[in-house]
């Protein structure tokens, strides 16, 4: 059976008190209700990763991520975060090709396979974002598209590698604008996508990847978006900075 996960993505929010506070009173609202298959992760700055480990219950189903890795090991890129680092200490997931990262720091499909490997390399289970824009959904192939984006920076990986695989389908008309996709546009993409990865992968192993939906899903929509058969969990930006908020969307997802 496929894992559901909600992870949140704090982008670049909350000073270093602010994010205490705000992983203390997640962990305490959400630390019951992350049972069975579920699993939560708080992808906060990098920054602060280090030091909030503290505040996480022993267990392991509720665990941070990174916003991003570079896909160099080590060396002159000032300002960059890599791999190793992250695995150095102790996280478990990073978030790689969101959309914001792929306008504003011109990410390309290329790279972020090279991105992936660096993750899987040193034990990060990537979330690997993928998503059009609206003038693509409104005008252009979407699906081919998105489909692309999955081709190029994943289906080098070998079925092993795959496997560790997270999924978001994030429709960059949605993301931050308050507009949501319905369930039922998510659920078809979705569908879509997974079929797509069954093509190259085979339908065991299409079946058993966990597929995100992200894009303004938050406390008032996430239990129709998540109760679609496809739709395995969200990546929450907004939404993950207030705890109650963040706590109705991972109880959605039960
Ligand atoms: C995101 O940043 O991945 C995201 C989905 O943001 P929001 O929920 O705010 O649309």
């Amino acid at each position: 059976m496929r894992k559901r996960l909600v992870a949140g993505n704090w982008k670049m929010n909350k000073t270093y008190d602010e994010a205490v506070a705000l992983v203390s009173e997640v962990v305490n609202m959400v630390k019951d209700e992350v049972t069975g298959q579920t699993e939560v992760v708080l992808c906060t700055p990098s920054i602060y990763l280090t030091a909030l480990k503290q505040y996480l219950p022993v267990g392991g189903r509720i665990s941070l991520g990174a916003q991003n890795c570079h896909e160099k090991a080590s060396g002159a890129y000032t300002g960059e975060v890599s791999a190793p680092m992250l695995q150095s200490i102790g996280v478990r997931y990073v978030i790689l090709g969101h959309s914001e990262r792929r306008q504003y720091f011109n990410e390309t499909n290329a790279q972020l396979a090279e991105r992936v490997d660096a993750a899987l390399a040193n034990g990060l289970t990537p979330i690997f974002c993928c998503g059009e824009s609206l003038d693509m959904r409104e005008n252009g192939d979407y699906l081919g598209f998105v489909k692309e984006q999955l081709t190029e920076s994943l289906f080098h990986l070998s079925a092993e590698q795959f496997a560790s695989v997270v999924i978001a389908y994030e429709p960059i008309w949605a993301i931050g604008t308050g507009l949501t996709a319905s369930s039922q546009q998510a659920q078809d993409m979705h569908r879509e996508l997974r079929q797509h990865l069954a093509g190259k992968y085979g339908d065991e192993a299409a079946q058993n990847t966990t597929i995100l939906y992200g894009g303004s899903a938050n406390a008032q929509n996430a239990a129709e978006l998540f109760a679609q058969p496809d739709v395995d969990g969200g990546l929450i930006g907004g939404a993950s900075l207030k705890s109650r908020d963040f706590t109705t969307v991972v109880k959605a997802n039960n």
